[in-house]
This record gives C-alpha cells, structure tokens and sequence, in this order.
C-alpha cells in the first residue's frame, strides 16, 4: 500500500503525489462507507494494480476542509491586501483573520503595492504591521513591481499546504507570477488558473512552490460568518485568548461583563481599540443573524 496527497481532481481522476511522482486513481474502497469523497489536499493510501491503474483505498481524518474552493489539510492562509488600490482597512483584514482562525488555519498577512505610496503612508503601514505582528502574524510587506519584490513570502511556504485569500484586485495573482521566476519546477500558468477560479467553483489543484503546496484558487470568497457561533468568536482573536484567561467569568464575551480583563487591556492601550471595536461589531452581527432553520 503506498501513501500520497490529493494534489488534482479532474474527470473521475484524483492525481495522488508521493515524492516526485504523480499517480492517477480512481476511488475505491473503505472511505465510501464514511459516506466521503476525496478532496483535493486528502492524505490517502492507495494501490496500483497489475495494470498500472491506481486506486485510492482510505483517506485519511482531516484536520480541516474548505467548501469553496473543496480542499481538504489546509495549513495556513494567505492574506493578501492591497495598502491602496483598493486602499488597506483593518476591519477587512480582521474579517479575514477570523474566518481563516475559525477553521483552525494560520493565517499570514501579505500587503502589496507598496510601490505606489510615500513615506508618509509607508509609516503609517509600518504600524498596522507591528500591531498584527503582536499578535503573532507574520506580516511580509511588498511589491509584484519590484524585482524580488515579495520573495520574503517563500520561507513560509515550505512544508505547508497554503490558500490564498483576499479581496479582488489586491494581486493575488501577480504574487504568485513574481515569485513563479525563481520556481525550480514548471508550474501551471497561475494567473489564469485564478481569474477561472472566479466563474468555476469547482476545480482546484495544488502546484508546488519552494517546498510547499499552494492552491491555485483563492479561498475565503464569502465573507459572512454564517459557521460561527457567537460564544466561538473570541477564540478567533489571538489577544482575547490571551487576556480572556483574567477575566473573572468564564465565558466573558468581553462585553458588558465586569471585571472583563479583556476591556482592561484595550483601556489600557496593549489591545488597539479598532481591534476591540471590530470584534464588538462581528459579535453583534453574529447574534443578530437570523437563526437559519
Ligand atoms: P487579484 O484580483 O487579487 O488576483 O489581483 P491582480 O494580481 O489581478 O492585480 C490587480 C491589479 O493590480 C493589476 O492591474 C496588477 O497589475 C496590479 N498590481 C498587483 N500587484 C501590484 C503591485 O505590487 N504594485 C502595483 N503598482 N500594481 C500591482
Ligand atoms: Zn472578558
């Protein structure tokens, strides 16, 4: 029995990878009593037959999947934003960043275009940079314009199974063909695999980068927090778990409680306040969805 990883699916075919060879197999096996389909990112054990045909026999348990694009052991998340064009804001960022925490990915924060802003605005940057880096995000600041421009990402990518994420015209795309010169193996033609990505849901492979697999299709695209709950928010901040410990009621929403060791730490400036106000706002977004059923 050998071991591999999903890295394509296409007609009926899964493209399983172990080392540096690629074996096309068919589903079969224990799996279909889970009542599971392979995903692209599935660790699996598969066989070859006398005939050269493989055949994938056991998935195994996922850390985690994504819906859209269908990727399964996703480890970390991309965030790519724009500090202008469109212009950076914080509480899309921290939309994203909760989204990506609640699936149990880690994220990273990539902001681009810094070419096309001054000192002045470059400083500014620098700020937001040191406030998510507190929190323990890596922050790579950069452009697709400038040679190596963004090659600081590429240490982050080895050993990882990465998704990109991000608004539309941030340059997901245009990271991802900067960095594609220096790629020791020929890869798919990226940018085109992205713009599809937008009319075709479906289709999503893995192209490996510096040691690493990253998914050719940017995840993330619903920005609604329709799988969470509220009580599971305040996992989602990095410095409300770590202040939420000093609370003196367990389960402190960091809201009207009192004695909320959390508002103590944005009074006294270690937690900034746009970050205490955006997770008051996804709060009350939360509570005030309608119930679904
Ligand atoms: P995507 O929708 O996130 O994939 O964004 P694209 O990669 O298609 O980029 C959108 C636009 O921004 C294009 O016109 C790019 O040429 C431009 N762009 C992307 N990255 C940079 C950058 O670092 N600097 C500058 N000046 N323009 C960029
Ligand atoms: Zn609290």
């Amino acid at each position: 029995m050998l071991k591999g990883k999903i890295v394509k699916a296409l007609s009926g075919f899964y493209y399983v990878q172990d080392g540096n060879s690629v074996y096309p197999c068919k589903g079969r096996g224990n799996f279909r009593k889970r009542k599971i389909t392979p995903l692209v990112g599935d660790n699996v054990s598969f066989e070859m037959d006398e005939n050269e045909e493989g055949y994938i026999l056991d998935i195994d348990e996922r850390q985690n999947e994504l819906v859209r694009p269908p990727i399964a052991n996703i480890d970390q998340a991309m965030i790519v934003a724009s500090v202008v064009e469109p212009e950076f804001r914080t509480i899309l960022m921290d939309r994203f960043l909760v989204l990506i925490e609640s699936k149990n990915i880690t994220p990273m924060i990539v902001l681009t275009k810094t070419d096309l802003v001054d000192d002045e605005e470059l400083e500014k940057l620098e700020s937001y940079k040191e406030d998510y880096e507190k929190l323990g995000y890596t922050v790579i600041v950069g452009s697709s314009k400038e040679e190596d421009g963004l090659l600081g990402i590429t240490p982050y990518l080895e050993g990882k199974t990465t998704v990109i994420a991000g608004q539309s015209g941030v340059g997901k795309s245009s990271m991802l063909n900067a960095l594609k010169p220096h790629l020791d193996l020929e890869t798919n033609d990226i940018s085109k695999s992205l713009g599809r990505g937008k009319h075709t849901t479906r289709h999503v492979e893995l192209i490996e980068m510096y040691g690493g697999l990253i998914a050719d299709t940017p995840g993330f695209s619903s920005l609604e927090f329709q799988d969470l709950e509220y009580d599971e928010l305040p996992d989602c901040f990095p410095e409300m778990r770590e202040h939420g410990e000093y609370c003196k009621f367990r389960g402190c929403l960091h809201n009207k409680e009192p004695k909320c060791a959390v508002k103590a730490a944005v009074e006294e400036g270690e937690i900034p306040s746009y970050r205490y106000e955006h997770y008051l706002q996804f709060l009350e977004e939360i509570q005030n969805r309608k119930p679904r059923y």
